[in-house]
């Protein structure tokens, strides 16, 4: 073991909240899939496993959306988190509890840990300058800011971290600063917010970070950094209306900053699992007892979030929780050499890739590719290469070989084994070798090496296989043959065990061959097949991709082509008239919203707009829209919207859409 000597204990696997304005794509997917392999292990092993996650629902960039698609963030969540939970589902991702952080354990945990922060004295109300947009009337805080990254230069960088260096950064520090809504440079205006007082510990960090010699290199090296540059407090609230409210008194209009909140979940997820399984209490034991464990898995861009400000959080509560046991730190998965991108079409998302081909051909490319110390690449070419050659024609040929020489020469029971030389003995002891290999690997969250050490395995079989030559043995001395298969099963057992973390479902289908029990631990891939065991007829595991990078390419377009498209009479259906506005006003509480009184010829309808921000009210009066008339009403903070007014949108800027001469209210567009 790596690591010294492990005491049996529980284990907390966890994975970054995915948030959910989008699907996500397979670079999203990666921390959470290396989770999922993970938790599988530690199940294997017979630790006592919990495997939790949730969706991140709340901020700026599910707002922005929610705005976009002209529903409320709630909706847009509701929808999101079910589509992905279900996603998730046919992953084979075995969580535990996959909550939310609409979670009501999940907002009154955060809030508890808020109030006691203020109570230790952590947190502090300062007034400060913040970036201001006068044309949004508001301030830009996250997202809602972009310019060049005082750090790396970096063009795009956002108002609380950049992307490309992964530092935090302050979003009035940004170099030529710009507001993401409406392209406006910002304003200075000064702002009242509650800060959480990160540098009183500088030190503790320091220690925790220094001492805790598991962390990947990137996830050390970077928080070892940031603490040298010397740590700064956090705004902790923002002025956003969709999140969790501020508790501290004065601080009524504002809510959580959304990465204190996700961090936050971890726990909270672990309390609602036991909560819905009638065990109160026993979240504590993953949190406070000093032999539990606690894994994190994550992509490079939230190591700080996981080793300093989530490790501070905990610590300012006074409380003795447990800190990040290890963050396994995964670098970018690209494209074809660029960065997934919805707009500009790069990528794959994880609904398209399961209707392409089956679950496990995805799960085992992925942590084939896993980047753990530089970003990798997908392409076409990779993921065609490990299908066909690892997962075809080395696992699943040694495999169905294996086992269809046994339904043909020995009538499908294990052979009994007699005189083994010292070749089968050594493929025997490879086994163990190799099992242990992986383990310790595994252990050490390696899980590309590990992958790889287990398909080495099946390679090894092969070769076994082609020098034994039980075809031509059978026929000169069967002995030799029963020999061959009899080592030869007990490598497809091994396997069997092994692979269960990566590749679940065909494991499940193979041990169903194999006539073995769905129950099973670590443990039993050393336990040989007993001699007279009856497998079932074998099956071939996989199948060739036999298309083109083309092909494949071309087919993935037809997929998003019939998602995205509709047909004639579906569209034919959307009712679409010219509309003048007869009177505008600005939606109390409401940022971005008018309530529009539109004259669409028989009648006058109510129409609540998300352009605020682009039009004045009084500018609206007597012009001329498009109106989709034929809408089911909906609640728009409070006021029923009847109907849809058109718009374009480019880069965040609204244009409305309207005739280029007026025309009678009520006339049809087509
Ligand atoms: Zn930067
Ligand atoms: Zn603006």
């Amino acid at each position: 073991m790596l690591w010294g000597c492990i005491e049996l204990g529980k284990v907390l696997v966890t994975a970054a909240w995915p948030y959910i304005n989008h699907i996500p794509h397979l670079g999203n997917l990666l921390p959470i899939l290396s989770a999922d392999v993970i938790a599988r292990y530690y199940r294997l092993k017979g630790e006592e496993t919990l495997f939790v996650s949730g969706s991140d629902e709340h901020g700026t960039p599910i707002e922005v959306e929610a705005i976009r698609q002209n529903i409320s963030p709630k909706e847009l969540t509701d929808r999101n988190h079910e589509i992905v939970s279900l996603l998730f589902k046919k992953w084979a991702i075995s969580f535990d509890n996959y909550t939310r952080t609409e979670s009501e354990v999940h907002k009154e945990f955060v809030r508890n840990v808020m109030l006691s922060l203020e109570k230790n004295g952590y947190i502090f109300v300062k007034e400060d300058e913040l970036p201001y947009c006068e044309r949004c009337q508001r301030f830009l805080p996250d997202r809602f800011i972009e310019g060049k990254c005082p750090y790396c230069g970096y063009e795009r960088a956002r108002g609380d971290q950049c992307e490309q260096c992964g530092r935090l950064l302050e979003p009035i520090k940004l170099i030529e600063p710009k507001c993401t809504v409406c392209g406006e440079k910002p304003t200075v205006k000064i702002a009242k917010h509650w800060y959480f007082d990160m540098p009183k510990f500088a030190d503790k960090l320091l220690a925790y970070i220094e001492g805790n010699k598991r962390l990947p290199e990137n996830a050390r090296n970077f928080s070892l950094n940031l603490l040298k540059e010397g740590l700064r407090p956090r705004p902790i609230t923002r002025d956003n209306k969709w999140g969790i409210p501020a508790p501290f008194a004065g601080a009524e209009n504002k809510t959580i900053y959304v990465w204190f909140d996700a961090v936050l979940g971890y726990v909270s997820a672990t309390i609602e699992y036991f909560k819905k399984h009638g065990d109160g209490d026993r979240w504590r034991e993953y949190w406070f007892d000093k032999n539990a464990r606690i894994l994190y898995f994550i992509g490079k861009d939230n190591i700080p979030f996981h080793t300093l400000i989530l490790p501070a959080l905990l610590m300012a509560t006074h409380e003795d929780y447990n800190l990040p046991w290890n963050v396994c730190t995964n670098e970018w998965l690209i494209f074809a050499g660029q960065k997934s991108s919805k707009s500009r079409r790069v990528g794959i998302w994880i609904d398209e890739a399961l209707e392409m081909f089956p679950v496990d051909y995805w799960r085992y490319t992925l942590i084939a590719i896993r980047p753990e110390t530089k970003d990798s690449d997908f392409t076409w070419k990779v993921f065609i290469e490990k299908v066909n050659a690892d997962l075809n024609d080395t696992l699943g040929n040694f495999i169905h070989r294996t086992l269809k020489f046994i339904n043909t020469y020995f009538d499908s029971a294990i052979p009994d084994p007699m005189d083994l030389d010292s070749l089968d003995k050594n493929m025997l002891s490879t086994i163990i070798e190799k099992v242990k290999a992986v383990d310790e690997l595994l252990e050490n969250c390696q899980l590309q090496a590990a992958l790889r050490e287990a398909i080495e395995l099946s390679r090894i079989g092969n070769k076994y296989l082609n020098e034994r030559k039980p075809w031509e043995t059978i026929k000169l001395n069967p002995q030799v043959a029963a020999n061959t298969l009899y080592v030869s099963a007990q490598i497809v057992k091994a396997l069997s065990v092994i692979l269960e973390p990566f590749i679940p479902i065909t494991i499940r289908k193979l041990r169903e061959i194999l006539s073995l029990s769905e129950k099973f631990s670590w443990d039993d891939a050393y336990k040989p097949l007993p001699p007279g065991h009856k497998i079932k007829k074998a099956e071939p595991l996989f199948t060739k991709v036999r298309f083109s990078e083309e092909d494949l390419q071309s087919m993935l377009e037809k997929i998003r082509e019939r998602t995205e498209k509709i047909s004639y009479e579906d569209f034919s259906k959307v009712d679409i008239r010219v509309g003048r506005i007869v009177e505008a006003e600005a939606v109390p509480g409401a940022q971005n919203l008018l309530k529009l009184l539109i004259d669409v010829g028989d009648s006058l309808k109510t129409a609540v707009a998300g352009i605020a921000k682009h039009y004045r009210p009084e500018d609206l009066k007597g012009r001329y829209v498009a109106v989709v008339v034929n809408l089911r009403p909906r609640q728009v903070f409070g006021i029923e919207s009847e109907v849809m007014i058109l718009a374009a949108e480019d880069e965040g800027k609204i244009v409305l859409l309207e005739p280029s001469e007026p025309v009678r209210p009520g006339s049809r567009v087509r």
